[in-house]
Parts: C-alpha cells; structure tokens; sequence
C-alpha cells in the first residue's frame, strides 16, 4: 500500500469564510464541533507512524473550519510531527488571516517554518479579487491582497501553492485558465492546483448540494480543459486517481479531483482527527482505521 498524505485535522468547524460549496459542511463533522478540541498525542503518534510505514512523505495541516484561526494548534502539531520526518508539511487555508493579522502571524509563520512547514497552500477560486471577495468573504468590502501575501511568503521561504477550485462562473473556459495560469507565474507561485467543484453522494448541508448543482463543470467544460493540458502542458507526473502534474510555459499546474476512495486502489490519505480517529475517507463515516 502506498500512501500518499497524511492529512491531520486542525482547528475546531469554525471558519472566517463563506464559501457556498463549503465541503466541509457537506461531509460529515466526524466529532468536530465549534469548539476547540484537546488533541489525542497518543493516537497521532500512532497515525503519525502509521502514514510514514505506509509510505506517506506529505503531511497536510487542514481542516473542517479554517486551521490558522488558532495557531498555537498548529505549532503543537508541528512540534509534534517534527520526530517523524515528514520531507514535505503542508498548510491548507484560506489565507485571510495570514493577510489582515500580518504583524501576529507573521511570527507565526517564521516559527512553523523553523518546525519544517515547507508549504502554505491558499485556497482561491478566481484571479480576479472581487470574485474571490464574492465567494469568501461576502460580508466583507474587499478580499485580501492575494499578490502581497504569496510575496510576505515567499519572504520567509515558503513554497506556495495556490489551490483553485473551478466552478461555472468562476473559472469555467481555458482563456480564464490562462489568466489564473499567467498570474501564477507573475507572482512566482510555486505550484498551482486546480480542482473541479465536488460534492458528496449525500451531502450534510442542503444549500451548498444546492451551489454545486447549479456550478459544477459540464462534461464540455471539463473537456476543453483536458484538451487544453494535452496541447499545451507537458506532463510532468501522473497519479493513479486521476491527478496529474503538467508544465506549462515553466508554470507548475496540477489538474486534479477530491476522489479521496476507490476500493479498487490503494487509499490516497490517512486523516487524523484530534479527539484520536484516524480515517481514510471525508465522507464515507465507516473509512475508520483506529
Ligand atoms: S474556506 Fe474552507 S472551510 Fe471555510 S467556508 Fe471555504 S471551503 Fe468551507
């Protein structure tokens, strides 16, 4: 069996976001409530190990709700991952508190990145601003400056992902694409993810079913997409679920799905969930390995 992540749950479902495809609204909470929970050293430990034996060299910090709304979380999973060795320890967010509390988190980051966090991945769904201000934070005047944080990042040493999710109506067509590719590039984004809009079989949260239904990519869409990367990327890497790494124009771009189970396949990710459950699936409640 080979492994690829081992992804730990951070933070409690609290989130500064409002994303109307909220994923981790429509998975189960799987015990994860509002309020902060302890986290079970003993049983990360062993998932911790369990990830590295089954061949994991990722470690991903994320979330049901927004991980860096408590960062002294993050610097215990870190300390607490250090003695395994992880090569690549990755933070999944939304990035805005990263931007509007620089003075705190900047501090922050320089000490996660002294616990070997290599790579802050931000969430977006757009180039533009105001369509990420819309999806993110529609009771807020302005989005974040996207462009000043990959660059307060890059400043400290981070390798930066930006993970796009494409919805209809946000990318949607291959000359949006090549926008969000090209403002990758401009502000020297080391990896650029893009990830059509997913749901559930059966989602816990009827309004985000409700977007996706209304947003998802059409088959049409999605293949001019693959046509796209077929012309114009050179492949760099595939993987065994559908994933798979292109160059283009010397822009790393990863196109990519949420399918984290096929019974068929090895299983792509161990999830650490702090009360001590180590799953295997988000959605799927039974994918329990301790
Ligand atoms: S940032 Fe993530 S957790 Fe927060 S609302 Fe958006 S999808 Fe949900």
């Amino acid at each position: 069996m080979k492994l690829q992540t081992f992804s730990i749950v951070a933070g409690s479902s609290a989130c500064n976001a409002r994303c109307p495809f909220c994923i981790s609204k429509m998975t189960p909470l799987n015990g994860i409530t509002p309020k902060l929970p302890d986290i079970n050293l003993r049983n990360f430990r062993k998932a911790a190990l369990l990830a590295k034996q089954l061949g994991a060299y990722t470690a991903m910090i994320t979330g049901k709700g927004e991980p860096t709304m408590y960062p002294d979380q993050i610097s215990s999973y870190l300390g607490a991952l250090e003695e395994f060795e992880f090569p690549l320890v990755e933070l999944q967010t939304n990035g805005i508190l990263l931007y509007e509390q620089k003075e705190k988190y900047q501090e922050y980051l320089k000490k996660w990145f002294d616990s070997g966090l290599t790579t802050i991945a931000v969430s977006i769904v757009h180039y533009d601003a105001e369509k990420n201000r819309e999806n993110y934070l529609p009771y807020k005047k302005q989005y974040i400056d996207l462009p000043e944080l990959i660059r307060s990042l890059h400043s400290i040493g981070y390798c930066v992902r930006l993970a796009c999710i494409l919805a209809d109506g946000y990318i949607d067509d291959v000359n949006k694409l090549e926008h969000l590719i090209a403002f990758a590039k401009q502000h020297k984004v080391e990896q650029l993810t893009l990830r059509p809009v997913n749901r559930p079989e059966q989602s816990k949260d009827v309004a985000a079913a409700d977007w996706f239904e209304h947003h998802f990519l059409k088959p049409e869409q999605k293949k001019q997409f693959e046509q796209f990367f077929s012309q114009k990327g050179h492949p760099l890497m595939r993987f065994e679920y559908g994933a798979a790494i292109y160059d283009i124009n010397g822009q790393n771009v990863c196109f990519t799905n949420s399918l984290t189970l096929d019974a068929d396949r090895d299983i792509r990710q161990l999830i650490f969930f702090p009360e001590g459950r180590v799953r295997y699936d988000w959605q799927y409640e039974g994918a329990v390995m301790l």
